[in-house]
């Protein structure tokens, strides 16, 4: 027991700090990304508030694409920043040189997402990446929409990955959770910037984490620190149904990414109609992220595609509700079809002007496109726009 405490056996003593079935799962989502190692946690919004306090505290400042889920936007630019951490939000198509300047001498790291929910932005992972390691700091990339099945961004020069495993993760509404992945290659000693990782910890005995952790420096203190201090551990249950739907990702990221290609293809070609007036899937031709698609999700990008019908805020509500097949739930990123209409409802604590920065307007249709026989989600999107 001794020894555990102290760090030097590896095994379970408690299981805010580790369980077998917790780490078996962080093993396989840490194998799947490609990193050192992974902490899970109780949900997407904890693997987000743990990613950035295990290395910045009050004074530090944060730069962040400003095309982030509105639930991390609300995180950073609320509660963090009234906690005394300040955040630069970035358009994520920013020119080189105006993201530089975004940097400061406090700046601790840098925080983006693959594809962001909702405006289904593709973040241009390698030149914010560079940015980052030019001012001596790590890329935090959110890679809940891509997943490991769709793109690994250590692959592409990003530091730390987490996910809210709520979405294709678990894939069948089951189970809340999170994750935080160490991707293992940045040098955290190098900037000095990181004195939590580089010198002793007096809250365990004198532990300094890159000395006695190496590359899983940045992981073990989340767990020994941010774990032991603010619980938040996935609870050994979630982590049991999340493991089965981690077995199943890859034929479901297959099967989402082909239906929701037809789905998206299907809505364009009802512009000229009028009905549909415009369609967001990064892997359209006509896409502006297509580019970028091509190079970091070859494989196809995620499920969800997000469009606007005819008659503005009012169309998009009697669209939806004529829908039979397609569920009207918040949740996203499901086996199942799921559709939302964000301003209404997850994005309604945000101004006009935020709504505008992560880009949602307020005919916004956020379709979730499940594993269902295509001909079948088509056919109800096609008899609901008879509603309009
Ligand atoms: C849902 C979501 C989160 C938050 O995850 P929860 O599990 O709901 O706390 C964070 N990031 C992205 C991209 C999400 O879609």
């Amino acid at each position: 027991m001794g020894a555990l405490f102290d760090l030097k056996a590896n095994g379970f003593f408690y299981t805010r700090l580790a369980n077998p079935t917790v780490d078996a799962v962080e093993k396989k989502i840490a194998a799947l990304e490609g990193g050192v190692c992974a902490v899970m946690t109780s949900s997407g919004q904890a693997a987000s508030t743990f990613s950035v306090l295990n290395i910045c505290k009050a004074g530090d400042h944060v730069v962040c694409s400003s095309a982030i889920y509105g639930g991390t936007y609300n995180l950073f630019n609320k509660t963090l920043r009234d906690l005394g951490i300040d955040f630069t939000f970035v358009n994520p198509d920013i020119s080189d040189e105006a993201l530089d300047a975004a940097f400061r001498d406090n700046t601790k790291c840098v925080f983006g997402e693959t594809i962001s929910n909702p405006s289904l932005d593709v973040l241009d992972i390698e030149r914010f990446a560079n940015a980052a390691h030019r001012h001596g700091v790590p890329l935090i990339v959110d890679n809940t929409f891509a997943t490991p099945a769709n793109c690994r961004p250590f692959e592409f020069g990003a530091d730390i990955v987490t996910h809210s495993t709520t979405k294709y993760m678990d894939g069948h509404a089951c189970a809340i959770g999170g994750v935080v992945v160490d991707g293992g290659r940045f040098d955290w000693t190098a900037s000095g910037k990181f004195p939590m990782l580089t010198e002793p910890d007096e809250s365990y005995h004198g532990v300094t984490y890159t000395k006695s952790f190496g590359n899983a420096a940045y992981g073990v203190k989340m767990r020994t620190h941010l774990m032991r201090d603010l619980g938040s551990m996935q609870s050994p249950q979630n982590a049991f149904l999340l493991n089965i739907g981690l077995e199943t990702l890859f034929l479901r990221m297959e099967r989402h990414c082909s239906n929701a290609k037809k789905v998206a293809e299907f809505l364009e070609s009802l512009i000229k109609s009028g009905k549909i007036t415009w369609v967001n899937y990064p892997d359209l031709e006509s896409n502006k992220y297509h580019a970028l698609v091509k190079k970091y999700l070859p494989k196809g990008s995620c499920g969800v595609i997000s469009f606007g019908v005819a008659g503005g805020r009012e169309g998009a509500i009697r669209f939806m509700e004529s829908l039979k097949l397609a569920a009207i739930v918040t949740h996203v990123a499901d086996a199942r079809t799921c559709v939302l209409h964000p301003a209404s409802t997850t994005h309604r604590q945000l101004s006009d002007r935020e709504l505008e920065e992560c880009g949602v307007t307020p005919d916004l249709i956020r379709l979730s496109v499940g594993i269902e026989n295509v001909d079948d989600i088509i056919e109800d999107i096609a008899g609901a726009l008879e509603n309009i």
